[in-house]
């Protein structure tokens, strides 16, 4: 692939596809409307394509690559700046605020925790961290929950840490202490 191309010429594509339609199909409310549509149509394609790189269907087996499915996904993108002009936005305009929004937010927002080397899981009451490891799992996806006991670890590994710390910097002492 030539990243030029790509990094130039997506908004001129999609403003000249926008261009194109308006010429064929006008631009009342309900061409507007199935052109962001389109976007869904595109987002099914890529749904589909994921299930046939599994063999979901049985039926239809393993119709398809994680390279088709990345396929899809740039439809999606480019249908989706074709819908943003089609309703007279700017899509390099909105693409960069979105950029701006999500950057702000991955610097600020969700500042990555840096836990400490010396953390020493002895210190602490397992039955304890279990315990406010399940609430914090509760609190942030729900009493239903059944996700993978991968994910729900990492609550508890969290729980862990933060129980380390405070007993190490004296803050915490009773039940939920070792031993
Ligand atoms: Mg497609
Ligand atoms: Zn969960």
């Amino acid at each position: 692939m030539n990243p030029t191309a790509a990094d130039s010429g997506v908004f001129d594509v999609a403003a000249l596809v926008a261009t194109r339609l308006d010429a064929i199909n006008g631009r009342s409310r309900e061409e507007a409307g199935l052109r962001i549509l389109k976007v869904t149509e595109e987002a099914g394609e890529a749904a589909a394509a994921w299930i046939g790189t599994i063999g979901q269907n049985p039926r239809k087996g393993i119709t398809h690559t994680t390279a088709d499915v990345a396929d899809e996904l740039a439809d999606v993108v480019l249908t989706a700046l074709v819908a943003i002009a089609s309703i007279d936005h700017d899509p390099q305009q909105v693409i960069g605020a979105c950029v701006d929004k999500v950057t702000a937010r991955l610097d600020h927002t969700y500042p990555r925790p840096t836990p400490p080397a010396d953390i020493d899981s002895t210190v602490v009451d397992p039955v304890m961290v279990a315990h406010y490891g399940d609430l914090l799992h509760e609190a942030a996806h729900g009493v239903d929950c059944d996700c993978r006991p991968q994910v729900r670890r990492q609550f508890t590994r969290y729980v862990e840490a933060l129980l380390c710390w405070l007993t190490r910097d004296g803050r915490l002492t009773g039940p939920n202490r070792a031993g």
